[in-house]
């Protein structure tokens, strides 16, 4: 029987989430959409160790500005939830399937001390094992229910004694199952270990748990980071354990997120050594250090999720720019590659600004608005501000970008220098002068009339544009570069045009003299 496609995102609340994490979400998502599935959220808080306060709010508050809505699981004020394994765990969903797998010889409890652990470690060092572990040879020479006879084992449990539940790897196995990126994965137990699956304190681990929960929850798709590839053939053997290898989920274990050179995983000292946030959102860990976020540095989160999408995914056609509703409708698992992504930081801004230049002028005006106000900066009308981001837009990556340069809200207080010594000649003040006048002689002072006339001047004079317009720039603007000069004049107005022409005229003679 064909059944409903259920994915889930399943964080584990030990720090703000990466944007490699986020992708892992989106990704669930957009796979759930495309096949009509569900999307569930769920809190993998078993570690309580590794528990850092305001992650797990941080992660919901991060979907949420992503527009990445769980179909199930906790929402922001747990409006859907709640689907966290310190929860369930409290109706004794684990334990069942843990003495199930005791039961069935698959599991077995473990008395070890931590020196004992140790011991062993060492031991096996000194014999020359690179890399000692709780395994199918090590196991018979410890204190577990496989080596003490049942009766001891008895006591020590009706004593209270502390022990651990552990996986009985079987010797001599081969463990296979097909990733959907990856093909076929072909895993030979004698390296796995006995994972810890279940301790004395009633907490499973992160894999029972996620194995448990994948299964109560109908999950027909695991999509997950690379780094949980070493887990998938445990996974896989604890689906055959209990019994469910009928029902078990398809694996994907997404491609690593790269440094920009390419040398390595993604990590928050990149961020920090190249200038962009790893992180969605604003983090402030509880020990009181910030790190920054797409959204702070002023990122559309549009953009930031066009962009994330395209880190190890693509369309197969030229087309980059695609809403979250164009993804849900392109995106396939088959598309999704193999090796990892390199982060490209550049590639990000320029994400943000396709996404800020096909903005309305109107809805910029509305972002920047609050913006101007709090500058201070006066201006006739709202519509004012609308021509302004349809100016500025062009040269912007970020909002905030807009008012670089304030000179359509402040007249000049310093001229650009380079134009001055490089531009500024001896005829200009006369030049300008006559320019002035024209600028006086237009009625409707439009910058498509103020570009006519401007030209005609300069045919009439025999001038080229680059003896005249960059010190007619830098009396109305101050600067040696910007946005359209004609528009530029037409904002202003010719009141203001020509006063700032006059009283340039007047600085500059000062400067010069
Ligand atoms: N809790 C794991 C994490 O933090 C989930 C891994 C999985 O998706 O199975 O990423």
């Amino acid at each position: 029987m064909e059944r409903k496609v259920r994915v889930r995102f399943a964080p584990s609340p030990t720090g703000p989430l990466h944007i490699g994490g986020v992708r892992t979400a989106l990704y669930n998502y957009l796979f759930a959409k495309k096949n009509g599935g569900d999307f569930l959220l769920r809190i993998e808080d078993t570690d309580q160790t590794r528990y850092v306060p305001g992650a797990e709010d941080y992660i919901l508050e991060s979907l949420k500005w992503c527009g990445i809505t769980p179909d199930e699981g906790v929402g922001v004020g747990g409006e859907y939830g709640p689907y966290r394994q310190s929860e369930r765990k409290e109706e004794g969903i684990y334990k069942k399937y843990v003495d199930q797998l005791i039961e069935s010889g698959n599991a077995y409890y473990a008395f070890d001390t931590p020196e004992e652990l140790e011991q062993m470690r060492e031991n096996l060092k000194a014999a020359g094992v690179a890399a000692p572990q709780y395994n199918a040879n090590s196991r018979n020479s410890m204190k577990n229910s496989l080596t003490l006879s049942s009766e001891e084992v008895q006591k020590r449990l009706d004593a209270g004694e502390p022990y651990v539940v552990r996986v009985k790897i079987p010797r001599n196995e081969e463990v296979r199952f097909k990733d959907i990126i990856r093909g076929w994965v072909v895993v030979h137990s004698s390296n796995l270990d006995d994972k810890v699956l279940y301790k004395s304190d009633g907490m499973p681990t992160y894999h029972m748990a996620n194995v448990v929960d994948d299964y109560l929850m109908k999950i027909t798709h695991v999509i997950r980071g690379e780094e949980w590839l070493p887990s998938g053939p445990l996974h896989v053997l604890l689906y055959q354990f209990l019994g469910w290898a009928d029902v078990m989920p398809e694996f994907a274990h997404l491609p690593l997120l790269l440094k920009p050179d390419g040398n390595g995983k993604l990590s928050k000292r990149d961020g920090d050594r190249l200038g962009f946030p790893v992180f969605p959102l604003e983090w402030h860990s509880p020990e009181g250090e910030i790190s920054s976020g797409y959204r702070e540095k002023g990122y559309f989160s549009d953009a930031f999720i066009n962009m994330l999408a395209f880190l190890g995914w693509n369309p197969g056609t030229p087309q980059e720019i695609f809403s979250l509703e164009e993804l849900v409708q392109a995106f396939s698992l088959d598309r999704v590659g193999k090796s990892g992504a390199k982060f490209d930081p550049e590639k990000t801004r320029w994400f943000n600004e396709q996404y800020l230049r096909a903005k309305s002028n109107e809805e910029l005006a509305q972002l920047v608005k609050p913006l101007v106000d709090e500058k201070g900066y006066q201006y006739p009308n709202d519509s004012f501000l609308v021509d302004f981001c349809g100016l500025m837009k062009e040269r912007a990556t970020f909002v905030e970008d807009m008012l670089a340069d304030d000179f359509l809200f402040v007249s000049p207080s310093k001229y650009d220098e380079q134009t001055l010594n490089k531009k500024w000649k001896e005829d200009t003040p006369e030049i300008i002068l006559e320019l002035k006048t024209i600028l006086e002689n237009i009625t409707d002072f439009t910058a498509e009339n103020i570009e006519t006339e401007f030209k005609a001047f300069l045919e009439r004079k025999s001038l080229g544009f680059g003896a005249v317009l960059p010190n007619f720039r830098l009396l109305v603007t101050g600067l040696g570069m910007g946005p359209s000069m004609f528009e530029i004049c037409a904002l202003l107005r010719k009141e203001e045009t020509l006063t700032r022409i006059k009283v340039g005229l007047e600085r500059v003679a000062e400067i010069k003299a």
